[in-house]
């Protein structure tokens, strides 16, 4: 998906409304049209990219203070006990709309939201292989964005 059928970008150019709470000139953050909770905000970046990993580190910093801010006054606004931080990458990680985005998600205490948390155990010698096979590939990538 490009950026003219992205329907973020579209909010952006202010082609489809959207429940603004928040907006300045790299970020804008609304409403999420379909929340897990009353609150449920989008912060997202103008520019389009479809995933953090292919974001500038540049423009992701651009939403962290927004976030920041955003979770507080959505805390204060919902009164909730909590809320997650999400951010969704590629289809198999649940992503819908391919203009990458943070959500922040008000919880409640016992809410039941994402109560099934598959923790699993590595079997015997595959923690360290897997922390290996990073750190070797974290080499390939270092000073990369
Ligand atoms: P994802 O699954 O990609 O991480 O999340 C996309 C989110 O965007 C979903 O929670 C969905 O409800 C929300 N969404 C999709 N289309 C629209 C829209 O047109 N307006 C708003 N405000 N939210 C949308
Ligand atoms: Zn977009």
């Amino acid at each position: 998906m490009d950026a003219r059928e992205c329907i973020f970008c579209k909010i952006v150019a202010g082609e489809i409304p959207a429940a603004a709470v928040y907006e300045d000139k790299a970020v804008l953050a609304f409403l999420d049209i379909g929340p897990v909770s009353d609150g449920h905000t989008l912060v997202i970046p103008k520019v389009h990219y479809p995933t953090l990993d292919q974001c500038p580190p540049e423009v992701l910093a651009n939403l962290v203070k927004p976030i920041i801010r955003l979770a507080k006054a959505v805390v204060a606004a919902t009164r909730c006990d909590g809320y997650n931080v999400l951010c969704n990458n590629g289809l198999a990680a649940g992503q819908l709309v391919h203009h990458v985005h943070f959500h922040v998600i008000p919880r409640m205490s016992g809410d039941g939201v994402f109560h099934h948390w598959p923790s699993s155990k590595y079997s015997e010698g595959k923690m360290e292989a897997m922390a290996s096979a990073i750190r070797k590939n974290l080499e390939f990538t270092s000073g990369k964005s």
